[in-house]
């Protein structure tokens, strides 16, 4: 008999629980609809260099096109003017140059050949309108400011061309500073002289410093020189995961000071340390081994690659989950406040996790951001406002110059 008392209270839950669910559903599209919605970071534009690959089409490889951003709510993305260290000498300075500036060209034909769904945008006062009318806004990001070369005009040039931030360096280093994963250790200690340059032109012209990358003391000495905020444009807490990507709560709490932001970073890998994985080594290692150094690759071989190692991810890899990404925003918010963080996915750069693989999912974090009691006006924050007060600030700071 006594079965049949447990039938009405089992129902009952049910039916909470899936209600429940589909109020957050239901208050995400509600909030996504009525914000506007920033991820500072996407590689996307490493498959610009094939000419037919086009924004406006949904693609099933990849992580961002228009029609995804369209899905998932998401209304503006920094595309990243990505070029991976190599020598550092003249020549190699002006080929590295030229593949920035066709890179910036091939984002700006992307985008104006979608006009009718996208716009490039310059300001905040273009994110905002470009949303209001309905498009998607494309920003600009340069990450390494190696093709910079020795050349401090070039900072002006790419900002011209619509670059908005600059990644001070990527795994390696380079002229201007310290990376955080040079297996050489550090060499400029820090900032170097022309670094002090480029980040004071960066000022000047009202660019955002971008400190992912970077190393620890690198990120010290851009904020003892930057006279605006910084970004960290995907980066997350190293409190959460050691990886020297990450940022110490010591930097995070220096962050805050500056008035800058994070934009946790959706990579697996900075999420959660990874488990020993031989098979997964294994498998890496026959790609690294059969195609030798990545940059130095030609580009059809550079696609192949990216699809290789994209599938021995999903099918080798534990991945985080969109849990993780809101436990590094929780835990940044708690120690730098919720002014202060945002999303910055590098999809299409090894970014995505279980529950948000591409542009099509980004309201799954704010589902999980919902459940964990955060508001709308939080969330709005978070899902860019913080990163548009920077970039403000920024533009505000380059105008008193
Ligand atoms: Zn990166």
């Amino acid at each position: 008999m006594k079965i049949f008392l447990y039938i009405p209270l089992v129902v009952l839950l049910l039916t909470r629980c899936g209600s429940t669910e589909e109020q957050l559903i239901k208050k995400a599209n509600k909030i996504h609809a009525s914000i506007l919605t920033v991820d500072t970071h996407c590689d996307t534009p490493m498959s610009f260099s094939d000419p037919d690959f086009d924004l406006g089409v949904r693609h099933n490889e990849g992580c961002v096109d228009f029609p995804k951003m369209i899905e998932g709510g998401l209304h503006a993305e920094f595309f990243a003017v990505f070029i991976g260290q190599g020598p550092r000498n003249d020549s190699s300075f002006n080929v590295v140059h030229h593949k920035a500036l066709e890179t910036f060209n091939a984002i700006h034909r992307n985008v104006e050949k979608n006009a009718n769904v996208a716009e490039l945008a310059y300001t905040v006062a273009d994110a905002y309108r470009i949303r209001k009318s309905g498009k998607i806004a494309a920003f600009i990001g340069l990450e390494n400011g190696y093709p910079i070369g020795m050349n401090l005009s070039r900072v002006k040039q790419y900002y011209d061309l619509g670059a908005r931030y600059i990644t001070l360096a990527h795994t390696k280093n380079n002229d201007i500073c310290d990376s955080s994963t040079d297996p050489a250790g550090m060499e400029n200690n820090g900032l170097s002289s022309l670094g002090v340059q480029v980040v004071k032109e960066m000022n000047r012209l009202g660019m955002m410093v971008d400190i992912s990358h970077i190393s620890d003391k690198s990120f010290f000495d851009v904020l003892k020189t930057t006279t605006a905020p910084v970004i960290a444009s995907h980066s997350s807490c190293r409190a959460l995961c050691g990886s020297p990507r990450n940022l110490t709560d010591n930097m995070l709490l220096a962050l805050k000071d500056n008035g800058g932001v994070i934009q946790i970073c959706i990579l697996s890998n900075y999420l959660k340390t990874p488990e020993p994985n031989s098979e997964l080594d294994t498998k890496l290692k026959d790609l690294q081994d059969k195609y030798g150094d990545y940059n130095a690759l030609p580009e059809d071989s550079k696609k192949v690659v990216r699809i290789k190692y994209r599938e021995i991810q999903k099918k080798y890899a534990v991945s985080a989950t969109v849990k993780d990404v809101v436990d590094h925003i929780d835990h940044a918010v708690q120690v730098l406040g919720i002014d202060h963080v945002g999303i910055g996915t590098d999809f299409d750069g090894g970014g995505g996790v279980d529950g948000c693989r591409s542009a099509a999912e980004m309201k799954n974090i704010t589902i999980e951001l919902l459940r964990r009691g955060y508001s709308k006006g939080e969330i709005t924050k978070i899902w860019g406002g913080n990163v548009m007060r920077v970039l403000r600030k920024v533009e505000e700071v380059a105008g008193q110059a």
